[in-house]
């Protein structure tokens, strides 16, 4: 069974992999466009301190969050190289203390049931900071053990060099379906056709400009995130837990003495590749109000990244109702590193004929649609 991945950011690489070791011929094409979520995804793992996901999209996170403890043994085999996976552990913080006591109650709740979750318990300010020493002076925390944190770019790298080692192809170029009769039986680049079996379509934020000569109107768009990179000279940052503030933005620290600051969430942006000057205020603030100790660090790069952004905030995982040999696998909006390696493994088991772990029928990609 031959199978075309279009799009290899952390969804259609994913979904490649699992493919390739499945035992199906897979073809993997990428236009590199600029503003790939992957590459500028911070890299938060903790669906356990989500103040938005509850439900089903909170049981599919649990499990996402689960997933990368399995995956990453077998990953670094298959790819022969590092992943970038680490359990740092998170902080929610706040000088509010009734806003910590809930916290701690939401939190504590899900960490009970969950396997992965890990411990969790309040801290003074004077913990907080001794784990995260750029933070405000004021702010207690409730740490989670099991939060994670993961490099986009290295994982991304990863899971395409595993795929390729188990015979997948790797074609550089912008793809549109090609479409004999009734059905779609390929992708058209500018200088070849390739013919599949499925096609699946991992396009982020670009996933519906793709299925629009299909007639249907995937109900994805780009969100813009600004997203900027410290440095802190001499620092080791390598243990540093990922910060979570009560609003939006967030702060992480990878080895290498970076700390990483986000996010704007810049929804009706469209494909507008900029640094605005609105936008890195907006991280400059939020980032110095919570870590002022950041003030000295050098400001490296501020990286731009949409993020497919589905109507109804859930991801779009499933086969077309009248193509059913075209697989999407995208709308993964602001939690794609963390769902994406899963739903890869989802997508893969379901397009190989497998039956999938969990119900998938409420993330077919056509309950909703444009307008
Ligand atoms: C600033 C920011 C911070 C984030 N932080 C986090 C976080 O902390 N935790 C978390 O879980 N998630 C986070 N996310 C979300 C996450 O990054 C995304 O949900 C995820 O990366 C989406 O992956 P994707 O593969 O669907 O899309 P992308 O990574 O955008 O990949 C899509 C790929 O498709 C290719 N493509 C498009 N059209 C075509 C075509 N016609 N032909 C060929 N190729 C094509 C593109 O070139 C691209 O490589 C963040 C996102 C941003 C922007």
């Amino acid at each position: 069974m031959r199978v075309i991945v279009i799009g290899s950011g952390i969804a259609g690489a994913s979904t490649a992999y699992h493919l390739a070791r499945a035992g199906a011929d897979v073809v993997v094409v990428d236009a590199l466009h600029d503003g790939r979520a992957t590459d500028a995804g911070a890299g938060i793992v903790s669906p356990w301190t989500s103040r938005t996901l509850d439900g089903f999209q909170y049981d599919l996170a649990d499990r996402s969050g689960a997933y990368y403890r399995e995956l990453v043994g077998q990953l670094e085999e298959d790819s022969g190289q590092n992943c970038s996976f680490e359990i740092v552990g998170g902080m929610v913080v706040s000088a509010d203390d009734d806003e910590l006591a809930e916290v701690q109650q939401r939190v504590g709740a899900r960490a009970r049931i969950s396997l992965y979750a890990g411990t969790v318990r309040r801290l003074d300010a004077a913990e907080a900071r001794e784990l995260f020493p750029p933070l405000a002076p004021g702010f207690g925390a409730v740490h989670v053990t099991g939060a994670g944190r993961v490099d986009g770019r290295v994982l991304r790298a990863a899971l395409l060099n595993a795929a390729v080692a188990r015979g997948a192809r790797f074609h550089e170029g912008e793809a549109r379906l090609r479409r004999t009769g009734d059905r779609v039986d390929g992708v058209e680049l500018t200088d070849r056709a390739i013919e599949a079996d499925a096609v699946v379509v991992a396009a982020g934020a670009w996933s519906s400009a793709l299925l629009e000569p299909l007639g249907v109107r995937l109900a994805v768009t780009p969100q813009r995130g600004q997203i900027s990179h410290f440095l802190l000279p001499d620092v080791d940052t390598s243990a540093w837990p990922v910060v979570l503030p009560t609003s939006s933005h967030y702060l992480l620290a990878f080895p290498g003495s970076r700390v990483v600051a986000g996010a704007t969430r810049e929804t009706g942006s469209g494909f507008d590749h900029r640094i605005t000057a609105a936008g890195q205020q907006e991280v400059l603030d939020n980032a110095l109000g919570v870590a002022p100790g950041l003030a000295e660090s050098t400001l490296l790069e501020t990286r731009i990244g949409f993020r497919p952004l589905s109507a109804d905030g859930a991801p779009l995982l499933g086969p077309l109702d009248e193509h059913p040999e075209v697989y999407v696998v995208s709308g993964f909006g602001p939690t794609g590193l963390t769902l994406g390696p899963y739903a890869g493994y989802l997508a893969a088991t379901e397009l190989t004929g497998s039956a999938a772990p969990m119900d998938l029928s409420s993330l077919r990609p056509e309950r909703i649609s444009l307008p």
